[in-house]
């Protein structure tokens, strides 16, 4: 593997893929693998869906690409769609998640900026944040490992603990420009915000003139069975970076906003060249045809609950691998006993992919068409996972 002409950057595994089908990737050598990361939560519809293989060839065949120096009418489309289906009134398309966080960081302050306070740019974030890979979303990440050696981190990033109202309100001040989180903490372990909290701090944002940022990236397009994950507490944001699964494995982001905010982003402040694309905007036109279809959320939900109760039996009876299940809808996690790489290696042996993430958890995000049927053996195959594990246990234990 060290032959590779590839940037070292990514711990791979030895795995490669020919294809796939719905939920399943085939192997190169034929071997089929339930496919419970989606990618790391991108293939919301699963594989070679055919309305979006279709939508896709149908573009590619007309018009790739224009620049935003013309009108895109399927994005014109999109953004309608996305705002009509959601509390925004104005869309910006991007290319990938870090890019929709940095348009919405870049939205909430030069909202201020407009507003004749240009000293009001600090974004507050909370620990175990993850919101990409740029140099402005690694600051407002905040994560040590993630900001070493790249240089200075950049101003205007105030974090604290998650969760802790006290050390919030300590760090909000004249120079707040916002509050950016995810509803659920993603790469920090499917750590939910609990959602007292996420009305506090919205009523906070509101009291203070700031404004409230959702990462989205992960939580969205129907991942936790709301289109919007925030849709669950009731609250709303003032912008919002969505990524991930608004492709199905096209990448794309976008960036929503209140017409107030996105008034920000006036001619020449901000653009990208790709970003909004005829052939990105066909694609996301057909994942909205699949996700806002009648019922299909609510399906989510139940699949969601149904996989979620499975996981906690299974968690029951296996104490020395696994110890809780968090999430909801299907954005589920496990927290290990084990390290977490080693059950995700074993879940891989028995056939089945997932992610891991932060605080020893493994996720487990299928494609958000899994069917009941692919639900139980997705179970069956974490069973043997960990009974595998436990084997190795005792064999450990008996030498
Ligand atoms: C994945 C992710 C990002 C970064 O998205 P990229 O497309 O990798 O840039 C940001 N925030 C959250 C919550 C994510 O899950």
């Amino acid at each position: 593997m060290s032959e590779t002409a590839l940037f070292g950057n990514y711990a791979r595994s030895n795995l490669s893929f020919d294809h796939g089908e719905g939920v399943w990737l085939v192997a190169k050598d034929g071997r089929r693998f339930l496919d419970c990361g989606s990618g790391i939560a991108v293939n919301s519809v699963g594989h070679s869906h055919p309305h979006l293989v279709s939508a896709l060839q149908e573009q590619a065949a007309k018009l790739w690409h224009v620049s935003n120096l013309h009108q895109i009418p399927e994005g014109e489309r999109l953004a309608q769609r996305l705002c009509d289906a959601s509390f925004a009134d104005k869309v910006l398309f991007v290319n990938s998640g870090a890019e929709a966080m940095e348009a919405a960081i870049k939205c909430a302050r030069r909202y201020h900026f407009d507003k004749g306070q240009p000293e009001r740019y600090h974004i507050v974030t909370f620990e175990g944040a993850f919101h990409g890979r740029t140099l402005g979303t690694i600051a407002a990440g905040g994560q040590a490992k993630y900001l070493e050696g790249f240089g200075p981190k950049a101003p205007g990033f105030d974090q604290v603990p998650a969760n802790d109202l006290d050390a919030l309100k300590a760090v909000l001040g004249p120079q707040t420009a916002a509050i950016a989180l995810e509803p659920v903490q993603g790469e920090g372990g499917i750590r939910e915000i609990p959602t007292d909290f996420l009305r506090t701090v919205r009523q906070l944002c509101d009291d203070h003139g700031i404004l409230l940022i959702l990462d989205e990236i992960q939580t969205g397009v129907g991942r936790t069975g709301k289109f919007f994950a925030h849709e669950w507490s009731g609250i709303e944001p003032d912008i919002m970076a969505v990524a991930k699964g608004i492709g199905g494995g096209f990448p794309m982001g976008a960036c929503l906003a209140t017409a107030d905010c996105a008034e920000a982003l006036a001619p020449g402040t901000h653009g990208t060249t790709f970003g909004g694309n005829p052939l990105a905007m066909s694609v996301g036109n057909a994942v909205l045809d699949v996700v806002l279809g009648d019922g299909f959320l609510e399906d989510v939900q139940q699949k969601g609950l149904h996989l979620k109760q499975k996981l906690a039996g299974l968690v029951d009876s296996h104490p020395k691998v696994l110890d809780q299940v968090r999430g909801n809808g299907l954005m589920l996690g496990i927290r290990c006993v084990v390290p977490v790489g080693e059950y995700v290696g074993a879940a891989r042996d028995a056939g089945l992919l997932a992610v891991p993430a932060g605080d020893n958890v493994v996720r487990i995000m299928p494609p958000l068409t899994i069917s009941e049927e692919e639900i139980s053996v997705a179970v069956e195959r974490l069973e043997v996972a960990a009974q595998a594990i436990e084997a190795k246990l005792v064999e450990g234990a008996a030498e």
